[in-house]
């Protein structure tokens, strides 16, 4: 592939990925010698881009050992030397985002725009962040301390974003963490290991073992205080059987679907840009997608002409071309997961609106849409696509809006488009999700509490109640084979 308009950053990544052969695991602050490895591609091409260890118990064993021994040391520092720490990796990741961006964007299959000026900027800010809660912790959370060890695991979709969200708090709080990395997208987590190393953060405090599902159902199953798990609800329903009455703690953050409310007095053109980065940003994989697109009656041909429009300027292609709107879907399994939902939609009868791109003969690629014609019933109306494709339905008036928008198993995330503000807050106070956006869209700061109702899960990442989750009334016990850091 030509990695044309970015091609020193490329050149220098895949430099880096082929001086650093086979991954292991990150154990204790050290790379292990690889066992077991599976192949990580780039979905743009299909091209190896490295080989990374498969975690087994053993492995995940050592992992949850080492953080063990590094918990009663790095829980006693002070707020302010836990914060020192942090500011360091949130410095170290400003210092090699250029590097981190082309290696999330090869890895994943996002364009380059996203992970310059999004994942990577909002990973330093969530790092930034938590330095200022562990400076504060004491005075805010009097009488409470870590939690423990912590397992994270976390999906494919933000890698490295995903990771600071679970890694920043607990950190902050005092905890230790063994953290597993989705099997598509195992890189960042990688790299990020070598940059804890190179701050200096003590060994044992982070961990990262690699592998799949057995992987992180070993992780789960392991002597770990809490799971912190971020991925399909189907995954998160099994966790929380196998955790319960283990006395571990923990949080789920699973899937979505969406409503995206636009009143007949919203700004249009807002409102058609707001789909743009509600459904098609990050190809649509983003748990929070505006993925049900809920239109006014009275504008609904205009909206829908006005999107077909926005719609066909979106550019597919190359996600290292910085001028590219849509990438590559993260894998062959999940494109061929959308391809079959999408033909499941089409043959109940919904109308579907294409981009009319010229796919690129390589890689996972999708091009982005939107259905008309459906009902609620429909399966493209109720299951999470997790690709670049809405469904557009209209309704008649705030009460039907905000049936519809409930009308689903999941309470993630809405957004309500309105310039009568009355309308848009009273709507927003009764749509069911955890969070809600008004004339905005996938809207994140470290300093919100972000997380679901239902069957998106329970528990916040971000803000306050984000670090009150690592934080637990009665200080952990020291296990007895803690060794000194
Ligand atoms: P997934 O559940 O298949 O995988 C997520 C992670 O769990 C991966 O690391 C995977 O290896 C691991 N895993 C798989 N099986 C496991 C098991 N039995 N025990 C323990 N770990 C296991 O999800 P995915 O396909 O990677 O991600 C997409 C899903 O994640 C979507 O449904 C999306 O909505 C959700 N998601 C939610 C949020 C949120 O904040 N709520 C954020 C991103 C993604």
């Amino acid at each position: 592939m030509d990695y044309g308009p970015a091609p020193e950053a490329a050149g220098e990544v895949l430099k880096w990925l082929s001086a650093r052969g086979d991954f292991g695991h990150y154990i204790n602050g050290r790379f292990t010698p690889p066992g077991t490895t599976f192949e990580v591609r780039n979905p743009a091409t299909g091209d190896l881009l490295a080989r990374v260890s498969q975690g087994g118990e053993a492995d995940v064993a050592a992992a949850v050992k080492a953080a063990r021994a590094a918990l009663p040391r790095w829980s006693k520092l002070s707020g302010h030397d836990r914060a020192r720490h942090l500011y360091a990796l949130a410095r170290h990741i400003q210092k090699r985002e250029r590097f981190l961006a082309v290696l999330e964007t090869l890895d994943n299959g996002k364009p380059i725009r996203e992970t310059r000026d999004i994942d990577v900027p909002l990973v330093a800010r969530h790092l930034y962040h938590h330095a200022g809660w562990a400076e504060m912790l004491a005075e805010e959370f009097p009488g409470q301390g870590p939690v423990g060890v912590c397992g994270q695991i976390i999906p494919w979709n933000f890698p490295l974003l995903m990771l600071a969200w679970k890694i920043a708090p607990a950190l902050a709080a005092g905890n230790t963490v063994v953290l597993k990395p989705a099997e598509y997208t195992p890189l960042t987590a990688l790299a990020f290991a070598e940059i804890c190393a190179e701050v200096g953060l003590p060994k044992g405090v982070v961990n990262i073992v690699t592998g799949d599902g057995a992987t992180g159902a070993a992780l789960v199953a392991a002597d770990v205080d809490k799971i912190a798990f971020t991925g399909s609800t189907e995954v998160g329903r099994a966790i929380r059987k196998a955790t319960a009455g283990t006395g571990k703690k923990l949080t789920l953050e699973l899937g979505g679907k969406s409503p995206f409310i636009v009143f007949a007095d919203a700004d249009i053109d807002g409102a058609v840009e707001g789909v743009v980065d509600a459904i098609w940003f990050n190809q649509g994989q983003v748990c929070c997608a505006g993925s049900r697109i809920l239109v006014q009656e009275g504008i609904a041909g205009t909206f829908t002409e006005r999107l077909t429009a926005r719609l066909g300027k979106l550019r597919l292609g190359d996600p290292l071309d910085k001028s590219t709107d849509i990438g590559a879907i993260v894998d062959p399994v999940q494109l061929a997961r959308i391809r079959d939902l999408v033909a499941q939609g089409q043959a109940e009868g919904a109308v579907l609106h294409q981009a009319p791109c010229q796919l690129p003969s390589r890689g996972s690629f999708f091009a982005p849409g939107f259905f008309t014609n459906v009902a609620p019933a429909n399966i493209v109306s109720e299951v999470e696509i997790f690709g670049p494709v809405a469904t557009l339905t209209t309704f008649r008036t705030p009460d039907e809006a905000v049936e519809l928008a409930n009308n689903t198993r999941y309470g993630l995330a809405a957004s309500v488009w309105s310039e009568n503000i009355n309308l848009a807050l009273d709507v927003a106070a009764r749509v069911k999700a955890g969070v809600v956006w008004v004339n905005a869209t996938n809207i994140f700061d470290a300093g919100a509490g972000f997380g679901g109702y239902r069957e998106s899960g329970f528990g916040r990442e971000g803000g306050r109640e984000g670090v009150g989750e690592y934080l637990s009334e009665a200080p952990v016990k020291a296990k007895a084979e803690s060794a000194p850091v």
